[in-house]
């Protein structure tokens, strides 16, 4: 699941809509092919990630973060424990949980809460984004529920700082008249 390489990636935000879109799908689509996490237009803060995870839906998704890519690192303590509490067995030599994962059942992790790796307990969530420059958030292209997230998220700010720029416009014109 570890997801390294993330690409420095502007944005262009004076683009038209349909061009905006365009430019949106093609970078999302370029990260996927590459195999990496797609940066989302927010600072890599702790608060933000939360929200970010809670809008992942894995309903009807065949948990594919759980059998495609590299095995997951654990934390020495995590193998430790899983090691302890549930068989030994699918895990690799050097630590790591095996994929595809020995504790998916029926499309669902079936392990204890309290027992979940942060690796999996963060995912879809991944760090070293970069847009136009500042650090942020970046999703791992694996999650199609974090794609559909992007795309909207994108989407919104767009609309949104369009719908400032009319607003400080209107501002403007309003003074103007006003003088
Ligand atoms: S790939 Fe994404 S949507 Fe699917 S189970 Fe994993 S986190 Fe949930
Ligand atoms: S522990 Fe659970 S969430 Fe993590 S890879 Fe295995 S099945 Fe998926």
């Amino acid at each position: 699941m570890s997801e390294k390489d993330i690409l420095s990636t502007p944005i262009d935000w004076s683009l038209e809509w349909e061009d905006f879109q365009k430019q949106i799908v093609f970078m999302i689509k370029n990260y996927r092919e590459a195999d990496k996490a797609v940066p989302l237009p927010l600072p890599m803060r702790m608060e933000i990630a939360c929200a970010v995870l809670s809008a992942i839906d894995c309903n009807d998704c065949d948990a594919r973060c759980c059998k495609v890519g590299n095995d997951a690192i654990l934390l020495p303590e995590e193998y430790e424990n899983l090691k302890r509490k549930y068989e030994d067995r699918g895990f690799t030599s050097d630590g790591k949980l095996r994929f595809p994962c020995r504790f998916l059942l029926n499309n669902r992790c079936s392990i204890h809460k309290h027992d979940k790796p942060i690796i999996c307990d963060s995912f879809p969530i991944q760090s070293g984004g970069n847009i136009n420059g500042f650090d942020a958030i970046s999703v791992s292209s694996k999650c199609p529920s974090a794609m559909k997230y992007a795309r909207k998220l994108y989407s919104q700010i767009w609309q949104s700082r369009r719908a400032q720029d009319k607003f400080k416009h209107s501002k403007r014109v309003v003074n103007d008249i006003k003088m």
